[in-house]
């Protein structure tokens, strides 16, 4: 059978059988992996705690009619392990890893989405950044990669030069007055600015944001993730029937 070896991060694990586990890796340049980590839940098993979630590990696995097999794992980065001892840290990467998932498709090479998730958790471990804003970049980024991408100055239905006051998610973000739909929200100028750094990564803008734009970022943010995600849930229902 075909091996191959590539890098990936570690986005999720489930238990299969007695012993062993299913890894969803995504991996540098075949995309997203689902691998088997046999006997890696057994305590003397060689790899098993470098196969959590958000390890960076270099893999060997060969190829099987449904899913590979792990036959070799080196840990790169432990940035999972670094981020479980910090709450915040951990709970925030476990939303990019989840939404990483969401984001891939399996076997289909996704270079900006594998960049873009090892950054996060990169930083996330450095703790470079409060882990909030860092997960909302990361939102907000990754939304961009898939299409989506989120505008916090310009009217995203007509392009009208912003800023704009009202704001509207299933528009796509600043709308102009004449644009705005019904039940638009009016956040703070300063909580968009805030939202434009995170998109443009500028960090010196972000860091230096006040608690209560912060919050006011993560709550939009939050609604356009799901917009999207469960939009595109929707229409997978509709392909299966
Ligand atoms: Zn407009």
């Amino acid at each position: 059978m075909p091996l191959y070896r590539d890098q990936g991060i570690v986005l999720r694990t489930h238990k299969l059988g007695e012993a062993d586990r299913i890894i969803t890796v995504l991996t540098r340049s075949l995309g997203k992996v689902r691998t088997v980590g046999k006997g890696v839940r057994r305590t003397k098993s060689r790899f098993g705690a470098r196969l959590e979630p958000g390890m960076l590990v270099d893999l060997q696995c060969y190829e099987g009619r449904n899913l590979d097999t792990v036959t070799q794992a080196e840990t790169l980065e432990s940035w999972g392990d670094v981020c479980a001892r910090d709450y915040d840290a951990w709970t925030a990467a476990n939303a990019v890893l989840e939404t990483c998932d969401r984001l891939t498709e399996e076997r289909e090479p996704a270079l900006q989405q594998y960049l873009l998730v090892t950054g996060a958790l990169r930083s996330l471990a450095g703790k470079e950044h409060d882990p909030n804003l860092v997960l909302d970049a990361y939102l907000l980024r990754a939304l961009a990669i898939a299409g989506w991408a989120p505008s916090f100055h310009d009217c995203a239905k007509c392009g009208a030069e912003g800023p704009h006051r009202a704001f509207h998610v299933v528009s796509g973000g600043a709308v102009c007055s004449v644009c705005r739909p019904p039940g638009s929200s009016a956040p703070a100028p300063e909580t968009l600015r805030l939202l434009a750094a995170l998109l443009a990564g500028d960090w010196m803008i972000a860091d230096g944001s006040k608690l209560r734009h912060r919050r006011e970022g993560s709550g939009l943010t939050t609604a356009f993730l799901q917009w999207h995600l469960e939009r595109g849930v929707r229409s997978l229902r509709m392909v299966e029937r």
